[in-house]
């Protein structure tokens, strides 16, 4: 099951503003909807040439079409790929390091097994899963400028990064279009340029993993919001639920206690990389990889119903009320 809205963007328009143009396109591309909206006069052309950059990284990166760089690599040998593609994978290899291993591409064989890449869905047994484990490793993957190699049997993913790098590239492209004011929605990564047309904040909101609305929300300009949470993709079987964000060290659903992670910052693609890898990591590794590098900030929630918040939210997070009044982490 695919959720279309993971994070809610709270748009309000200004009819009485008829300078502030606003166009919107939305898109079904990487397995989920996205919305591009821009305002202000060159709107138009940023959206447009945004669609048609979503399309052709779409393509690029689809591991269901043969012709894809990541199809192409996963046959096997040396392979040639553009530069977005070798720039992906670089990124995903460095963060896999960075994350303890946490963050790893290289789960494709293992998420196959589970189903979550067909919808078919098993709980595979213990042998299966340690004889697939061998065919994992970020460790396996070389990037030599643009050209890809793996080694014998091991597969790449890029779904944990490549939304949040779309939304940079997106960004990108607004900018050099002239929009100063721009939401890109990926399925529930936002990424945000500047700020709103009338110059206030974007309200974030964040999707409650136990139900359907948000158990709050964050007030941010040019920022990305990525959320990765076990509600977005899941079975049930035997009364246990079992999610696509898998621990790289089991083969299995990641168990941290972190039912939601959210990571909020400048670049979509960090926030990517390491909203995947906290819900790995757990609440104590990712306050402690906050403490080491900053530069981001997040909002956890736990198994038992905590929310958890970097200092750095304290006065742009706001409580629906749902989980009470947040715990706020420091440098301290
Ligand atoms: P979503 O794509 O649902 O927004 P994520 O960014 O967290 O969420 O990416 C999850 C996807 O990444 C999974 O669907 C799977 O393809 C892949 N994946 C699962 N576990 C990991 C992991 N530990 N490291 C890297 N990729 C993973
Ligand atoms: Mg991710």
């Amino acid at each position: 099951m695919v959720s279309l809205i993971a994070a809610v963007a709270v748009l309000t328009s200004c009819g009485n503003h008829s300078a502030d143009e606003q166009v919107s396109r939305s898109v079904f591309a990487m397995d989920t909807y996205m919305t591009v909206t821009a305002f202000g006069e060159n709107a138009a052309d940023a959206v447009t040439e945004s669609i048609e950059e979503i399309a052709r990284l779409d393509k690029l990166w689809n591991i269901n079409d043969p012709d894809s760089d990541f199809s192409r690599i996963n046959c096997g040998g040396e392979v040639t790929v553009s530069h977005d593609t070798a720039e992906l994978i670089s990124f995903a290899l460095d963060m896999n390091e960075k994350t303890g291993g946490a963050l790893d591409i290289t789960l494709l064989p293992v998420l196959r097994e589970w189903g979550f890449t067909t919808g078919e869905y098993h709980v595979p047994n213990d042998e299966t899963i340690s004889a697939l484990l061998e065919y994992t490793g970020s460790d396996k993957v070389k990037v030599s400028g643009d050209t890809v190699s793996v080694e014998k049997g091991i597969m790449i993913t890029p779904g944990a990064v490549a939304k949040g790098i779309t939304g940079d590239i997106i960004s990108e492209i607004m900018r050099e279009n002239g929009v100063s004011s721009a939401i890109i929605d990926l399925g529930g990564n936002i990424q945000t340029v500047g700020q709103k047309p009338d110059g206030s904040e974007w309200k974030i909101g964040l999707k409650d993993p136990r139900g359907q609305g948000i158990f709050g929300t964050v007030e941010i300009s040019d920022m990305a919001v990525v959320t990765s949470g076990g509600y977005e993709r899941f079975f049930e079987q035997d009364g246990e639920t079992y999610w696509h964000i898998l621990d790289p060290k089991t083969g299995r659903p990641a168990r941290s206690g972190v039912i939601s992670a959210t990571v909020i910052g400048g670049e979509g693609s960090l926030c990517d990389a390491l909203s995947t890898a906290f819900f790995v990591m757990g609440e104590q590794q990712t306050e402690d990889f906050w403490r080491r590098s900053g530069g981001f900030d997040f909002v956890l929630v736990t198994d038992d119903d905590r929310v958890i918040i970097s200092e750095g939210l304290k006065d742009r997070y706001t409580s629906n009320g749902l989980y009470g009044e947040p715990e706020v982490i420091s440098f301290e």
